[in-house]
């Protein structure tokens, strides 16, 4: 069986992004397991169960914990690589189902960044109308070269309804209430657990995040 490496992180938090850039060449070695990702494959291969799945996200919920577990079971058993765990499992219930289907991730990596920072990050973003590139306003990180324009296409930029404080604050809730028991827990069931600080400017974060992944 493969060895099991959970990232976490709150929503722009930057996980993504480290996580790209660790995968640039790293394809033989490592596979990046996230839902969005299996359930294009069920999709693909199993029209049956994505029937299922399909009818339970049109109508508004969640797709349940057993089908889920059924479904990244599957893709466990048959990996020949290192597996990176990304926004899964995302609750306490998914993640005693994983122990019990002999799943022990080997670690937890949290790419961490404070609440305010995140809140802070997702005020100074802006998205292209048009063709989705993303900005931030002048000041941060990534401006437009001409303020509230598109570079690529000339649309108006503009900030996503995700980025509105109330809605930030309500999932930076959420991942508290649902990430951290699962983190303390996998400890508890013996996993290391990690923490990359990214408010660094540069590099650290990334090489820092990198030495960790490249353990396992
Ligand atoms: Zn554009």
């Amino acid at each position: 069986m493969s060895t099991i490496v959970l990232v976490v992180g709150k929503n722009g938090a930057g996980k993504g992004t480290l996580l790209d850039k660790f995968m640039n060449g790293r394809e033989e070695e490592y596979q990046i397991l996230a839902m969005s990702g299996l359930l294009t494959k069920v999709r693909e291969t199993d029209p049956e169960l994505w029937a299922k799945i399909d009818a339970i996200m049109k109508s508004g919920e969640l797709v349940p914990d057993d089908i889920i577990l059924k479904i990244v079971s599957k893709e466990l058993n048959s990996a020949a690589k290192t597996v990176i765990c990304d926004g899964f499992p995302r609750n306490l219930a998914q993640a005693k189902a994983m122990i019990n289907a002999g799943h022990v991730p080997a670690a937890v990596i949290e790419v961490y960044l404070e609440d305010e920072q995140v809140i802070q990050r997702a005020g100074l973003r802006r998205v292209c109308s048009k063709c989705r590139k993303s900005y931030t306003v002048a000041g941060g990180h990534n401006p437009p070269k001409q303020d509230g324009i598109c570079d690529d296409c000339g649309s108006p930029l503009v900030k996503r309804p995700d980025d509105e404080e109330e809605v930030v604050r309500k999932r930076l809730n959420q991942y508290e209430q649902q990430t951290y028991p699962v983190i303390e827990f996998f400890e508890n069931a013996g996993a290391i657990t990690f923490e990359v600080d990214n408010s660094r400017d540069g590099s650290a974060a990334q090489i820092e995040f990198e030495e960790i992944l490249d353990l396992f």
